[in-house]
């Protein structure tokens, strides 16, 4: 049955994939959820595009020198959504009745502080930023124990790991998590193959259309290892109950084994709109625009080890994950500056894990014993890895 009026949401990252992804499953559910918050980075021309589809009271763009454009253009556009700039506006109107569920979809450490007000309002917060988990984990899952805000994973992974978990089941008789990777465009090379890598071939992934850090971490496999840190914080399982398990059709999702013996995974396409319907709804199950998996159109599924060799990212997420305290911070944050660097064509695509080791044999490890300190580690490793792209320039 449709509520008395339907449920606003704050769709935080709107402009990127995730955002497009989510907007088109509210979409579908008009007489249960409305957009009601739309916030975006800095395209100011795509956010009041999506205003005029999708009708929000609120729109912000992180940028505040972009809050003229932004005003101007939605009066312009006939539109009487209120504008915004700026991130506290964003962490207010999250803590504000103006939204009643976040999709949390903004990339990388930008999007911590809004996860993190997110996870205090109580509300449901559909996860998507995966680095909020990695920067601070134990804090983010602390404050919504705390708050009573319901974590859904918005990762096909971990959104997979949290349909197969029992509900109300014997958290003991989960013995251990098999996240799946599509191993990315390059699985199967050597590292020989990958010396003349460009942006253009990174980003290109097989299976998935993702946005632009997303993908190279794919093609890195850092991606499987921020999702290996990101698994413990959710799951609350140590590294050695996670493992990794390239699947280059990216049909099934992720594996549950429990202690009887039993694996539950879950399938389907490779399409986020599926973990967004999980996550609105949820514990109900409602249409996403997804079509049904026909495994005899796909015929074979593999499953190969990751050749951590080639893709050294990966060993560096669980050495990261395994040493504790600040050394997830400073991974993730060395990872964004490479990758960056990587974007522009000012670091070549094997220095990007090479810096990131660089960087964690550099830094100091501290215990991660409250938000400032996170911080700190975020920025001193960022100061770091800005340091040693000199000495890796191309
Ligand atoms: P994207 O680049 O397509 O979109 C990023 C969004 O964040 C944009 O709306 C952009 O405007 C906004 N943004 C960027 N910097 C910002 C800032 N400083 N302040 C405010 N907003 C800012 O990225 P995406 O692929 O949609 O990924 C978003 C998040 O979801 C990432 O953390 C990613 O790891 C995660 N994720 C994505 C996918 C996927 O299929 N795309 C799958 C799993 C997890
Ligand atoms: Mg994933």
């Amino acid at each position: 049955p449709a509520p008395d009026r339907p449920i606003p949401v704050a769709v935080l990252g709107a402009t990127g994939s995730i955002g497009a992804s989510a907007l088109d499953v509210i979409a579908r559910h008009p007489r249960h959820w409305r957009a009601s918050v739309l916030a975006g980075g800095s395209r100011v021309a795509e956010l009041i595009e999506l205003c005029r589809r999708h009708r929000p009271d609120h729109a912000v763009i992180a940028d505040e020198a972009q809050f003229a454009n932004l005003r101007d253009g939605l009066r312009d556009a006939g539109l009487t959504t209120q504008a915004h700039a700026g991130m506290a506006a964003i962490n207010a109107l999250v803590a504000s009745d103006a939204c009643e569920v976040v999709v949390a979809a903004i990339v990388g450490a930008a999007g911590l502080d809004s996860t993190l007000a997110a996870a205090r309002t109580g509300k449901r917060l559909l996860l998507a930023n995966k680095e909020s988990l990695v920067l601070a984990g134990e804090l983010l899952m602390a404050t919504a124990r705390e708050h009573g805000s319901t974590i859904v994973p918005i990762d096909s992974e971990h959104n997979a790991v949290f349909q197969c978990l029992p509900v109300d089941g014997d958290r003991r008789a989960l013995a251990s998590i098999v996240l799946t990777a599509s191993g990315g465009p390059f699985r199967g090379r050597t590292r020989a193959d990958l010396a003349d890598i460009t942006p253009a071939q990174a980003v290109a992934h097989p299976k998935w259309s993702m946005g632009p850090k997303i993908s190279v971490d794919s093609a890195t496999l850092m991606n499987k290892g921020l999702e290996v840190i990101e698994a413990h914080h959710l799951f609350n399982l140590p590294a050695e109950r996670i493992r990794v398990l390239v699947h280059p059709q990216s049909l099934v999702h992720s594996l549950v084994e429990f202690t009887d013996g039993s694996t539950l995974a879950q399938l389907g396409l490779p399409d986020m709109r599926t973990a967004l319907a999980v996550g609105l709804a949820w514990p109900r199950r409602i249409a996403s625009g997804v079509d049904r998996l026909d495994l005899l159109q796909h015929g074979t599924l593999q499953f190969e080890a990751p050749d951590l060799d080639t893709f050294p990212a990966l060993r560096l997420a669980f050495g990261a994950l395994r040493t504790g305290g600040t050394a997830p911070a400073a991974l993730n944050a060395l990872n964004e500056v490479a990758v960056s660097a990587f974007l522009q064509g000012k670091l070549r695509f094997l220095d990007i894990p090479a810096l990131v080791e660089d960087g964690l044999a550099m830094l100091p490890v501290l215990e991660a014993t409250s938000l400032d300190v996170l911080r700190e580690a975020d920025r001193d490793a960022r100061a770091a890895g800005v340091r040693l792209l000199s000495r890796h320039h191309t």
